[in-house]
């Protein structure tokens, strides 16, 4: 297809030759982002998912100029700097008990390499022969090769699939079909001696917001525990209070050996993710012998401004009322869905912690759906930043947002239900 317009900026997950048009936005404040032609929309996913305590935080803003000021680049391989120990420091206290190790990269999805490349360097560093990987369908890690490779197989990525390594997959564990998803892992734990098992605790993310209970997710790494396979939670999306405590592994009584956290990290501000381990992963790299080393690094590893950004953001979860406003948000995201669980035209209206998601029912389902960019269109329009997964409407705002902006985003769903359904 020949293309009749100059465009020089090639967007992530976008087919210009349907989209010419980007939104320009120009400014964020709160829950509120402000765009170049005067209009003030409400950012219903925390622009995709990152900003935790709303757009430009001043406290965030504040680490953030004062640590550019001061040193805002490092190579982290011999050095080290206040802000990556006092990250490292806050973080620890917070995990999981059991997570004793903090390795720094800049996306989740360089986070999740990292995990898997522990994972292997683990096994083959005590000499074991363990190199299989076991993921849940409809997961996704991330859009590398090695994160693909774990993510579910699709039109995403049908072109790279010669590229993409073999993994053993497992159902996801649907309403009722729990056992088959915990009897698939049990037996491929068995039997095919694997590496370790990635997942996304309680809600599969960009899968379309499928989301399981805490007591699955405590069976799956009991089941793992037995047969000496790593668990490697990625909460890169479900972190930072997304799921209703901070880490979604907590509700579960989970421990992971290897956990991904991005996104939220730096409260949405600055790119920064990291990957802890448990000590024995650590220890089976720690040698006199350099072979032995944790082959890994990017450019901006540990870099000091995000590193103040996520300090910031982890001195503000240290006061109450940050986390209490969790707890509001999921009360104010219950009551504002109640309707909907009544409502024909919706199928499978959930919630965890202060994620809701929703599909609209149409014979037009499946990510590449046309209802998709429809809907998106639509809520555009209505000055909402709102971006469905195919048919699958989902509300994941910044902690501040009122209960206002919500009736202003569920009203506008419930518009575009009487528009497209
Ligand atoms: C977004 C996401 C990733 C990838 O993170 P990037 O920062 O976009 O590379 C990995 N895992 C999960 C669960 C995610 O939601």
């Amino acid at each position: 297809m020949k293309r009749n317009s100059k465009i020089p900026i090639w967007h992530p997950f976008t087919q210009h030759a349907l989209q010419d048009e980007m939104t320009r936005i120009d400014r964020g404040d709160g829950a509120y982002l402000f765009t170049a032609d005067g209009r003030r929309m409400i950012d219903a996913i925390s622009s995709w998912w990152v900003v935790t305590h709303g757009h430009c935080h001043p406290h965030i803003v504040r680490a953030i100029q004062e640590q550019a000021a001061k040193l805002n680049q490092i190579i982290f391989a011999g050095y080290t700097h206040d802000p990556a120990e006092e990250v490292a420091q806050e973080l620890l206290k917070r995990v999981p008990r059991g997570l004793d190790h903090v390795f720094f990269s800049d996306s989740g999805s360089a986070s999740v390499e990292v995990a898997l490349k522990m994972a292997l360097g683990y096994w083959h560093n005590i000499g074991k022969q363990r190199i299989r990987i076991v993921v849940m369908q409809r997961s996704y890690h991330g859009d590398t090769i090695g994160s693909m490779s774990v993510g579910a197989r699709g039109v995403f990525n049908a072109a790279y699939g010669p590229l993409l390594f073999d993994v053993i997959s497992i159902p996801f564990p649907a309403r009722g079909h729990e056992q088959t998803t915990l009897d698939a892992l049990e037996s491929a734990c068995r039997h095919e001696m694997p590496a370790a098992f990635i997942v996304e605790p309680l809600i599969l993310g960009a899968g379309g917001m499928l989301m399981y209970p805490p007591w699955v997710l405590k069976e799956m790494k009991v089941i793992c525990e037995a047969s000496d396979v790593l668990f490697i939670a990625d909460e890169v999306m479900t972190g930072w209070g997304r799921t209703g405590t901070l880490f979604a592994c907590e509700q579960a009584d989970v421990t992971p050996d290897i956990a991904c956290y991005s996104k939220g990290i730096t409260g949405g501000a600055l790119p920064l993710a990291v990957t802890l381990c448990r000590s024995d992963i650590f220890d089976a790299h720690y040698s006199r012998d350099r072979t032995r080393t944790f082959f890994h690094s990017s450019s901006y590893t540990a870099n000091p401004v995000a590193c103040a950004a996520a300090k910031a953001n982890l001195d503000l979860w240290q006061d109450q009322k940050y986390r209490d406003r969790v707890a509001s948000v999921a009360t104010m995201q219950e009551q504002a869905i109640a309707a909907f669980r009544v409502d024909k035209r919706f199928a499978n209206v959930r919630r965890t912690g202060t994620i809701t998601a929703l599909d609209l029912k149409t014979s037009d389902a499946g990510y590449l759906a046309d209802i998709g960019p429809k809907l998106g269109a639509f809520f555009e329009s209505r000055n909402l930043l709102l971006r469905p997964l195919g048919n699958t409407i989902y509300v994941m705002p910044p902690y501040c947002v009122t209960a206002a902006d919500l009736d202003e985003i569920y009203a506008g769903i419930r518009d575009a239900a009487d528009a497209l359904a």
